[in-house]
């Protein structure tokens, strides 16, 4: 029996992390699974996750609560909501359009295989709603 049952994605939560790592911030994967990473600064890990402490036979040890992307990203000021969503994946996240997890893409690269990236908002929202959330905060 292994203690360590898989890895939870850990991203910097600041005002530098880029919509893909907040999306993907606090998912659960299994021990074979491999991280994606993105080009660029991808400053996340693999935290590992432990069978609780309840399975190993203790009492009452206490929980890891992790904290959503999504909400952590509700708690930032505007500027930073804009720099990560930009203005109008921002307006159309507020409005309840899409989900941060709406936002994680999965791409090969040549150079660098299976990679990560974040979807622009035509892709999340096609381009025709797109377009009216980008006039809405022109
Ligand atoms: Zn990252």
């Amino acid at each position: 029996m292994s203690v360590v049952i898989g890895w939870r994605w850990s991203a910097s939560l600041d005002s530098l992390v880029c919509g893909f790592c907040l999306a993907m911030h606090g998912t659960e994967h299994g021990v074979d699974e491999e991280m994606i990473t993105h080009p660029g600064n991808c400053r996340c890990a693999k935290s590992p996750i432990t069978q609780s402490w309840s399975d190993l036979g203790f009492e009452d040890g206490g929980e890891v609560v992790i904290q959503r992307g999504d909400d952590w990203l509700r708690g930032q000021s505007q500027e930073v909501q804009e720099r990560i969503l930009g203005k109008a994946g921002r307006a159309a996240w507020l409005d309840g359009r899409f989900e941060l997890a709406d936002m994680v893409g999965v791409k090969e690269d040549d150079l660098l295989g299976t990679i990560g990236y974040r979807k622009s908002l035509d892709e999340i929202l096609g381009s025709v709603e797109a377009a009216i959330y980008k006039r809405l905060v022109a």
